[in-house]
């Protein structure tokens, strides 16, 4: 008996253990995210505040392993050939890997200065972008949404350059115990910090009205969370994936 409970005891501790499907890294993951802000502990935001969620070897947050994990093993991404893909505001690991699989991988962002970016990036407003229609296999604009104040503008645009048959993941932080939150007094970033607990944010969207949201832009929206079969991956046990299709 006592052999057993040992045995069960290591399984359980090694199905739980953090593996990071970037770097290999085995082992604890580190703090991350601000939580000085009561709204998102209040909200129970998902996709912020503090939690251990990154790898303490190559830096990726669990926000990003999300995407890796669906764009590599759901959607094979590196079966296939001659994607054309868009990622705003790129994530370091996911764009080394994204341009290591596509030969047309575009990697944009509105605001090119001061900050570090690890690979080519472009400038490209996800709001009134110049590219041509119906062009793009997926676009990845992982917590970006909820940064900006026309968000319809932005996700009608992501919709009109997005293929047929193609996916855009849209990740935002989101409230499932109320409804969206957005003030039109809010307007500094003092004021946008107590209200949404991020100075840059515009809005907390609560899931239900987000997938609305996407769904009256077009989109056809698939909810899931891929937590439970990708355990080891350090994935935020509460955030589901918005997927996106055209
Ligand atoms: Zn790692």
């Amino acid at each position: 008996m006592k052999n057993k409970a040992i045995h069960s005891e290591t399984d359980s501790l090694a199905s739980t253990a953090f593996k990071c499907p970037f770097c290999g890294f085995v082992g604890p993951l580190e703090m991350m995210g601000a939580d000085r802000f009561p709204i998102l502990q209040k909200l129970e935001v998902i996709g912020a505040g503090r939690r251990a969620a990154k790898c303490p070897v190559c830096k990726s947050t669990d926000k990003e392993r999300l995407i890796y994990t669906f764009l590599k093993d759901v959607e094979q991404l590196e079966l296939k050939s001659d994607l054309k893909i868009l990622h705003i505001a790129p994530e370091n690991n996911l764009q080394l890997w994204l341009e290591s699989i596509s030969t047309n991988y575009i990697a944009g962002d509105a605001f090119l200065q001061n900050q570090h970016f690890i690979g080519n990036v472009q400038f490209v407003d996800i709001r009134n972008t110049v590219l041509p229609d119906n062009n793009f296999d997926y676009i990845i604009c992982n917590h970006v949404i909820c940064d900006i104040k026309e968000d319809k503008l932005a996700l009608s645009e992501i919709y009109r350059i997005l293929g047929y048959g193609g996916v855009a993941i849209l990740q935002v932080p989101i409230t499932k115990v109320s409804g969206t939150v957005e003030y039109e007094n809010v307007k500094s970033k003092e004021e946008r910090e107590i209200a949404y607990g991020y100075g840059y944010h515009e809005r907390i969207y609560n899931d239900a009205d987000y997938v609305e949201l996407l769904s009256s832009i077009g989109f056809n929206v698939e909810v899931r969370n891929l937590s439970k079969e990708y355990e080891g991956h350090g994935l935020n046990p509460v955030e589901d994936l918005y997927i996106c299709r055209k």
